[in-house]
């Protein structure tokens, strides 16, 4: 194995880097030719047909049967003309990827021929065979039938050959079983409560839409040492390997000149995404050796998820033709940094105004100042559940690690901000406002500066950071579908902002002026959200016992996290938004165990596996070999100086046999919770079972294993070390 390993590395130096993408244009020239954007949709559609989509897009009103034939035929048209055959309508199951079903564009005529076809009943809506996605027990106890529904909101576009249509997918009943529908609820739910709370400020705003901006890292490791690494293979980590003596100490890395032939692989997938019309822009080096990250131009939240998940494709995809393997995952290296997927949020209303920026005038800072509030109160009221809408069980080596942000959530807003709410905190009378005191209050609110955006004043170990002009929610996994946590946060803004209404009228109803109103309400939630707020080191242990002290939640697992979609207040609060129903929340509940307790099964097995096939019996061979040599030893030479050259050998030997006992106990111990937990009835206590038995032996295995891999031959240990893996070129 070790020549093979060697192989590997001189086929890769000996290679030239590849340049792909070559001969490529200017990008304004291909940008978004593989979409049916609104401008192709222009070109190709009737009037009537264009606004009816457009108007489904950002309305949601109904698109009638003859104009979906329309469309279904023009997108047909436009797809056959660029050498597509094939449609699918494209979805985000539970599963946390994507999955598509082809079919072909045609249909058998008379006399044994076939016409090229596509009908709007099949772009409106399909029955892919639903039977193997999760689902949480809703088809069990409903339909047995799922079925997907074109979204036009998200255009359709072509990726391999294939003509994808964006879509939800639901149960027969109505249960969504994907992300996307809940997202869209929610953010149709804050798109109507924002817009009122707009009213206060501006008649004219009539739509108010989230924005997402996510930032995507990932690691890079060459695709022949992953295919000798069974756990990278299979679990997209490593499970076992010695740190190497270099790691990310010396932050040479971090924002480094690109290697060549990552260069060359991030050049194709630019082209290919710039095709897909999804506008990424920034590319540079992480922290960690081989670790990168890849941004985008913010756009609407649901239009940018599917852009985030079929960037994840496209990196997979291009990577494979540079001979290289992406690793999405959240820690594939302990004692490296993880990867995290920022998610920048933000409101923008549709006379364009991004609603988390400050403005230019008292006016429009009362309106920022107004949602800046109503968001750190939302997420005040609701820390746990947006712990939990980023629960994982790749995540949870991330969390609180001393890289990432803490399972704890917190919220940052800077120095300045927080002085402000400091001040409106204690200069608000109670009682009526004296005209003095509302002008001294607004020319307070009026001198925030129009720009926040000082980057010195930046905390990378919050959780949820105010950034300028957004907020920016870190902690949100490399490998998630961002969805789930872009419908929890803007379901709780919209929910706060109704609460935030329904008391400023209140207030308006008792007699207070308007501004009054809104300044006195936004005093209470200043008050009420102080505990959430945290400008210090969120990594400090410190910070650990302060939160506990706060009463703020620090919930390390996803079991744990995961128990608040149980809580009556929280099954309420999305019932009453729409959003999800009781029956939905319990079914993702039981889905995010259920893959939670797989993603454990998994590593478990891998990790038996590798102890018992590759490493013990290396440590035996080699240890062998000792045994072999001390023998020898005490053969030719005078017992007096053997004693002496085979005492080291003989140390050897026996720290290897502590090792070899210490997997071999541990993997014992490790198979026979698993077992015990397998026989579990209750998913719940399968899954806390797998998180405190079977996982708790991880850490002691992998101290045993990579101790063998110091102590063994490097000729003769069969897997990849970490050193190879990152630092290949
Ligand atoms: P970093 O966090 O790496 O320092 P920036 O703060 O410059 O980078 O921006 C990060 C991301 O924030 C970008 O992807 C950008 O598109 C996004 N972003 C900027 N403004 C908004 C907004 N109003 N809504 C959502 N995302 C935004
Ligand atoms: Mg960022």
């Amino acid at each position: 194995m070790a020549t093979i390993r060697f192989k590997a590395l001189d086929d890769l130096l000996a290679r030239e880097p590849i340049e792909s993408g070559t001969n490529i244009d200017r990008i304004p020239d291909y940008y978004g030719s593989n979409v049916f954007n609104e401008h192709t949709m222009r070109e190709c559609l009737t009037e009537e047909a264009f606004y009816s989509v457009m108007d489904a897009g950002s309305k949601g009103t109904r698109i009638n049967r003859a104009i979906a034939d329309q469309v279904a035929s023009s997108m047909k048209d436009w797809a056959i003309s660029k050498g597509v055959t094939h449609y699918t309508h494209w979805f985000q199951p539970l599963t946390g990827s994507t999955a598509e079903k082809h079919d072909a564009f045609f249909k058998p005529v008379e006399e044994g021929r076939a016409i090229e076809q596509f009908e709007g009943s099949l772009l409106v809506q399909q029955e892919p065979d639903a039977s193997s996605f999760p689902n949480g027990g809703i088809r069990n106890t409903f339909e047995a039938r799922g079925y997907t529904a074109w979204d036009p909101s998200s255009p359709a576009f072509i990726m391999n050959k294939t003509l994808c249509i964006p879509t939800i997918f639901i149960a027969y009943t109505g249960e969504a079983l994907d992300y996307k529908m809940p997202l869209l609820k929610a953010l149709h739910a804050v798109d109507l409560a924002a817009t009122d709370v707009c009213k206060y400020f501006d008649k004219n705003v009539t739509k108010v839409t989230a924005t997402l901006g996510w930032e995507q890292e990932y690691f890079l490791v060459d695709k022949a040492l992953y295919n000798a690494r069974p756990d990278l293979m299979m679990a997209g980590r490593a499970l076992v390997g010695h740190n190497p003596a270099k790691g990310q100490q010396l932050d040479d890395h971090y924002f480094g000149s690109i290697p060549d032939r990552a260069a060359a692989f991030m050049k194709e997938y630019e082209y290919e995404a710039h095709k897909l019309g999804i506008p990424v822009t920034t590319r540079h080096n992480e922290v960690a050796p081989n670790q990168f990250e890849c941004a985008p131009m913010f756009e609407e939240a649901n239009l940018a998820n599917d852009h985030n998940l079929l960037l994840m494709d496209l990196l997979e995809k291009v990577a494979r033709k540079h001979n290289f393997r992406v690793l999405m995952h959240e820690k594939p290296f302990e004692g490296l940094n993880g990867s995290g997927k920022h998610n920048n949020w933000s409101l923008a209303t549709d006379t364009g105004v991004n609603l988390l920026s400050p403005g230019k005038n008292p006016k429009s800072n009362m309106q920022f100042l107004t949602f800046f509030v109503n968001t750190i109160k939302a997420i005040c009221d609701n820390a746990d559940i947006l712990r939990a809408s980023i629960a994982s069980a790749s995540n949870d080596h991330r969390l609180g690690a001393n890289e990432a942000p803490p399972a704890i959530i917190s919220v940052f807003i800077g120095s300045q901000l927080t002085s402000l709410l400091d001040e409106l905190e204690k200069s608000i009378q109670a009682g009526k406002m004296t005209p003095e005191a509302k002008t001294a209050l607004k020319l307070n609110i009026g001198k925030i500066p129009q720009i926040l955006l000082d980057n010195t004043d930046r905390n990378r170990t919050s959780p949820f950071a105010f950034t300028g002009n957004k907020f920016e929610f870190r902690a949100v996994g490399s490998s998630a579908n961002c969805g789930n946590a872009m419908m929890t946060i803007n379901a709780i803004v919209a929910k706060q902002l109704v609460d935030f209404k329904s008391s400023v009228d209140k207030r308006i109803a008792k007699g207070d002026k308007k501004d009054e109103a809104i300044l006195k309400e936004l005093q209470k939630l200043i008050k009420e959200s102080k505990k959430i707020r945290f400008e210090g080191n969120g990594y400090g242990e410190e910070w650990v016992k302060e939160a506990n002290k706060r009463g703020l939640s620090n919930l390390k697992d996803t079991p744990r996290a995961l128990s608040v979609m149980k809580d009556k207040k929280v099954i309420k609060l999305f019932n009453d938004l729409q959003i999800l129903s009781p029956v939905e929340m319990e079914a993702r509940h039981e889905v995010a165990l259920e893959n939670y307790i797989m993603k454990l099964q998994i590593e478990a097995r891998i990790l038996g596996d590798m102890c018992q096939n590759h490493i013990i019996p290396t440590a035996i061979k080699y240890q062998n070999i000792l045994i072999e040599n001390v023998k020898g030893l005490n053969n030719i030479l005078p017992a007096a100086k053997a004693k002496n050259a085979t005492s080291a050998q003989i140390d050897l030997i026996e720290r290897i046999s502590e090792h070899i006992a210490g997997v071999t106990s541990e993997v014992d111990t490790m198979v026979k919770e698993r077992m015990t937990a397998n026989r579990m009835e209750s998913i719940e206590k399968k899954a806390f079972a797998y998180c405190d038995k079977v996982k708790a032996h991880f850490d002691q295995i992998r101290f045993h294993a990579d101790k063998l891999e110091v102590l063994i031959d490097d000729e003769m240990w069969p897997l990849p070390k970490l050193r190879e893996l990152l630092f290949t070129k």
